[in-house]
């Protein structure tokens, strides 16, 4: 991808642990690598095309003076979230922030942190087989929709499937969703937790009778196997009511481990 780079930004604040650096403030140095797509901006001339640096550089200062943080770790994280969720066409982005005269009582050049931050690609799979089936559903999608650092950019039609595993239960709506995310995987996991319980779901079957499920089936192409969260879900080959709707909104995503496409694991299920 594209590359605009800013570096070395001075900003004049007052973030630090100590009350003398809230007080008297210091100098900063900001620098940015912000990920985007210039083809278009390079063609056309066109400055709506790209990314304004001189806007960001404003911006970066701005906030920098209004908000007061003791660590550069939270700065940088929160500056990045700001930038990332304000600047149209930015899809990632690398900033560094140094503090050349941190107060550590010894000769030093500059210290600093650098993060990356961007927005990140999952898919949810959605089920529910008690109560208000469709409005648990379309409920959870709302809500992921109004988180600030989550956007539904796609989401598939409800289907009724019939039940899996125990089977002496009502039939299940399902549905699947793309979501565009600034969470990491285990915080995602929590916020999708934090749904289920929203909707009053009861862990107490497995596979039982439930108001709201929420899968991650994918999230980029990673690959996780912890304890809490396997990514690509595990099973997700095997279900019918996770590959049937996934297919409407991506059928053509292949899977990191397998390589197969959603559209052909749901080919070798019928
Ligand atoms: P299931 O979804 O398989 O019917 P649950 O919703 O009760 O079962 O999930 C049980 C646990 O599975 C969750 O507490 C969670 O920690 C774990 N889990 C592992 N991988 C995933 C994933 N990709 N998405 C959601 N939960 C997961
Ligand atoms: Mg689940």
């Amino acid at each position: 991808m594209d590359k605009i780079r800013i570096k070395d930004l001075e900003v004049y604040c007052n973030h630090g642990v100590y009350k003398e650096e809230n007080v008297l403030g210091q100098k900063f140095l900001v620098s940015a690598t912000l990920y985007t797509d210039t083809r278009m901006a390079g063609i056309t001339d066109n400055l709506n095309k790209s990314i304004d640096y001189g806007k960001i550089c404003h911006s970066i200062t701005e906030f920098l003076k209004e908000n007061t943080y003791q660590l550069i770790e939270t700065a940088a994280e929160q500056l990045a979230k700001y930038l990332l969720l304000s600047v149209k066409n930015l899809d990632k982005l690398t900033l560094e922030i140094k503090k050349p005269w941190a107060p550590i009582g010894l000769p030093v050049n500059t210290v600093s942190v650098e993060i990356t931050r961007q927005w990140h690609t999952a898919y949810i799979a959605l089920g529910s087989n008690l109560g208000d089936k469709e409005e648990y559903l379309n409920h959870a999608i709302e809500s992921l929709d109004q988180q600030e650092d989550c956007e539904v950019v796609k989401s598939s039609d409800l289907i009724v499937t019939e039940p899996y595993g125990m089977v002496e239960q009502d039939e299940f709506l399902n549905g699947c969703l793309e979501l565009r995310t600034l969470l990491y995987p285990m915080e995602l996991l929590k916020l999708l937790h934090k749904l289920e319980k929203e909707a009053q779901r009861q862990r107490t079957i497995h596979w039982g009778p439930r108001t709201l499920d929420l899968d991650i089936i994918f999230y980029d192409d990673l690959i996780l196997n912890t304890e809490k969260l396997t990514i690509p879900h595990s099973d997700m080959h095997n279900r019918d009511f996770v590959l049937k709707p996934l297919a409407q909104i991506a059928g053509g995503k292949r899977h990191p481990v397998s390589g197969k496409t959603v559209q052909e694991m749901l080919q070798e299920l019928v």
